[in-house]
């Protein structure tokens, strides 16, 4: 993580809860991604919930229809049983009846019947309740008392004839429970002779339990109407002569046609089944319970297996979000990091800085001051023209490795673009930090870079402006910090400077004289003054150097070495050279023939086309010859040092236009162009005139230009010449021409500009 990186990541956390960071980290899921696979495991969770509620709905249903199935064929069971006893009893007392009601019971009760006499057994009591016979005691030794049985009751005190079967009474004689399912017969007159028996072991008629796997927790009971238990097995096999107790009243259980399913418990789950069902044409109810707890363990298994698998399946999902979502952001992370990134030194660009700064602000309300540095590197840009883009970029990594490690963890650098750096320096106590850290700055980028084999020499210019005080946006922070920089370099490079107010009014005024000056033309402000240009030998006027001035409304006359270079800045310079080049053309043809006009000219005039015509039609609307105008061109003009400046100053020439080099010596002197350049005159600077009686430097540099000038057969032009002193040295040396207050300020045309004999006339 860079340095920038990590600030940011200061500056935005510290604004952040603990809590919303931690939801911070789960912002890469929101996303449709997300979302749609969220979806996808609620539909695969919801398929599985009908899955399971379908097949514990089956299972259910196939045990309940187990269970009914089961009720009818116990049911059936017990109504071919009591269907079959009945026609014992009915069949006994026909052979009583047939027989003149009276029978040889021990015979007859030892009949081979199809009922199984080890289950069953067969007794008949006389009307007084004494035991005549049993298959179990075909002669009683001792005289057995029955009248006290509710069998035998129940058949003296009706007269109706029904077949009655017994709650399950335990035997006096056998020890073992019975059923008895009991008819009376009668005497040949009607009455009551007595009761025919058959007492059955219960077990029979649940018989039907073991051959039907009902399962553990299970069992058959069959209800009499009474809801006593007349059999039962399974669960309900110690249950005999005890009352039914279920879920469902015995009542209604017994008044139900068909088969009566009832369910205990969660449907498909762990619980109980019932089923009932009426035996038809007796008195009794079979009623089947079955436990669920196998069938559902089974079924809990196969359950399990789905829950695990969806389980598995949900996991795999939630895993593929998690490592799209997260690849995504990263993925994301990665194209915002590169639009905000410089592709060269990997340092923050512009738009991250703005957004640091940005935030810097917010961390400055809490006490955080800061500072804004903005780095300019000197000369770059001839780096690059001299040795080329790839050595310009080698050397400006350097530099922002050389600026990265020179700075705290808290402080974050960046590239503006171009040779242009900036720092945000956290401030632990004052504005001093900075200023510290500023000439620390400057004195690393001075140091020699070594790339490849090239040793190069660079320096860097600081403008530095304090977060808070000096601005309150971003914005008025870069704005003023650009100001201090500007400041920096003119006041001589390889320094730094603080912002401070005056940049600020200065910049006003600026901007006043800016908007001013391009109405200036147009409101008629602007005015050429005249200086008399003297030749040395005849000490005579030969010509004016023509030198603007603006009448300012308000500030009154400006001096062109305030707004000429505003003027070259905003490009304004090329309106206002026509109409230099118009009225000194046409100020000078009112002159005597023999004197000419110098007019001055900025290399920016020379980068455009409209130049020479402009020139063609001043000349041609003056009617003022070629060969008396003179421009007057700077080394900078000659630097630009292009095919098009060569060929518009041999165009010049060929309209007989003399060309004067202003203020030789004071720029980059590359001699050379003196003789590839068609230059008829030097003009010496009154920098070098200005020391020529007092200083030796003077005397030599001046002594040197004539002679130059001399032996490539150009005139000379003295500037700044105030006194006798140095017009006589001027002289001595062999200067042709000189130029200064010594001979007349610049004055307006009126004032200073000779008119013609015939113009005089005319006047
Ligand atoms: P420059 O071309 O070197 O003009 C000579 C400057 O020296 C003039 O200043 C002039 O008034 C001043 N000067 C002349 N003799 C003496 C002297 O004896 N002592 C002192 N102290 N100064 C003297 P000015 O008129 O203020 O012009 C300043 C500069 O503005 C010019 O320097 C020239 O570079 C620029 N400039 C003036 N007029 C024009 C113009 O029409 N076009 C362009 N492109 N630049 C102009
Ligand atoms: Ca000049
Ligand atoms: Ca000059």
């Amino acid at each position: 993580m860079s340095v920038a990186q990590t600030s940011l990541l200061t500056v935005d956390e510290k604004s952040k809860s603990p809590f919303r960071r931690r939801l911070a980290l789960l912002r890469p899921l929101a996303q449709p991604t997300t979302v749609f696979g969220l979806a996808l495991i609620g539909l695969l969770w919801i398929c599985v919930a009908q899955l399971v509620w379908t097949e514990r709905m089956s299972l259910q249903r196939s045990s309940e229809q187990d269970t009914a199935n089961i009720a009818l064929v116990v049911e059936q069971n017990v109504e071919r049983t009591s269907s079959e006893l009945d026609r014992i009893l009915k069949f006994l007392r026909e052979t009583y009846e047939s027989n003149g009601y009276k029978a040889d019971w021990p015979k007859l009760v030892q009949e081979k019947f199809t009922i199984d006499d080890q289950t069953v057994q067969i007794a008949v009591i006389d009307k007084t309740g004494m035991m005549i016979t049993s298959t179990a005691m075909l002669y009683p030794r001792k005289p057995i008392n029955l009248s006290d049985r509710e069998h035998f009751q129940v058949h003296v005190h009706s007269k109706r004839d029904f077949l009655f079967i017994s709650k399950p009474v335990f035997g006096r004689a056998s020890h073992k429970w019975s059923v008895q399912f009991t008819r009376r017969f009668n005497n040949a007159d009607g009455s009551f002779a007595g009761v025919l028996v058959i007492s059955l072991d219960p077990r029979l008629l649940a018989k039907a339990y073991s051959t039907l796997k009902l399962g553990p927790g299970s069992g058959i009971v069959l209800l009499g109407d009474d809801g006593v238990i007349r059999a039962g097995s399974g669960i309900y096999a110690d249950a005999l002569g005890s009352r039914y107790v279920g879920p469902e009243p015995t009542k209604s259980l017994r008044n139900t046609a068909g088969t009566k399913v009832i369910s205990v418990g969660e449907p498909g789950g762990r619980g109980r089944i019932i089923a009932s069902r009426r035996v038809a044409g007796y008195p009794l109810t079979v009623i089947v319970t079955a436990d669920n707890s196998a069938k559902t363990a089974s079924e809990r298994h196969k359950e399990l297996i789905y829950f695990v698998a969806a389980g598995t399946f949900s996991l795999a999902i939630l895993f593929a979000i998690v490592t799209i979502a997260y690849r995504r952001h990263r993925f994301e992370m990665e194209i915002i990091k590169l639009a905000r990134h410089d592709y060269l030194t990997g340092l923050s660009n512009r738009l991250h800085f703005s957004e640091i700064l940005d935030s810097s602000f917010a961390l400055a309300q809490e006490g955080g001051n800061f500072a804004l540095h903005v780095i300019d590197l000197d000369g770059f840009k001839s780096i690059n023209d001299t040795y080329g883009h790839p050595i310009g970029d080698c050397l400006l990594l350097a530099v922002a490795q050389r600026l990265q490690a020179n700075l705290r963890k808290t402080d974050v650098l960046a590239r503006l673009g171009g040779d242009e750096f900036a720092i945000i320096q956290v401030l632990t106590t004052d504005e001093n930090d900075a200023a510290l850290l500023a000439a620390r700055m400057c004195e690393v980028i001075a140091q020699p870079f070594q790339i490849g084999r090239l040793n190069l020499n660079i320096s860097a210019s600081i403008g530095i402006a304090l977060g808070v005080s000096d601005a309150d946006t971003m914005a008025d922070l870069l704005r003023v910090a650009d100001l201090a920089l500007y400041t920096a370099k003119e006041g001589g490079r390889a320094t730094f400077r603080f912002f401070s107010q005056d940049m600020n009014e200065k910049v006003v005024a600026r901007r006043d004289l800016e908007s001013g000056l391009a109405k200036a033309l147009e409101r008629g402000e602007l005015q050429l003054f005249y200086q008399p240009i003297v030749s040395v030998a005849s000490n005579e006027v030969v010509g004016y150097e023509a030198l603007l001035r603006w009448r300012h409304p308000e500030r009154g006359l400006v001096s062109p070495a305030e707004f000429i270079p505003i003027a070259e800045q905003t490009g304004l310079i090329i309106p206002i050279g026509e109409w230099i080049f118009g009225q000194a053309c046409a100020d000078l043809a009112k002159c005597p023939e023999d004197r000419t006009v110098s007019v001055n000219c900025a290399p920016i005039q020379f980068k455009s086309e409209n130049l020479v015509p402009s020139v063609k039609r001043a000349l041609a609307a003056s009617g003022l010859q070629g060969s008396r105008l003179r421009i007057e061109i700077t080394e900078s003009t000659l630097m630009q040092n292009d095919g098009a400046t060569l060929a518009k100053l041999d165009e010049l020439r060929a309209l007989g236009i003399g060309v004067s080099i202003d203020d030789f010596g004071t720029g980059f002197s590359c001699l050379g162009y003196l003789q590839r350049y068609p230059i008829d005159c030097i003009k010496i600077d009154r920098a070098f005139v200005l020391n020529l009686v007092n200083g030796r430097s003077g005397t030599s540099i001046v002594r040197a230009i004539i002679a130059l000038a001399c032996g490539l057969e150009m005139s000379t032009i003295a500037e700044g010449v105030e006194t006798e002193d140095q017009l006589r040295e001027l002289a001595e040396m062999g200067c042709t021409h000189v130029q200064g207050f010594l001979f007349g300020k610049p004055r307006p045309a009126s004032e200073i500009l000779p008119r013609r004999e015939g113009m005089m006339n005319a006047a």
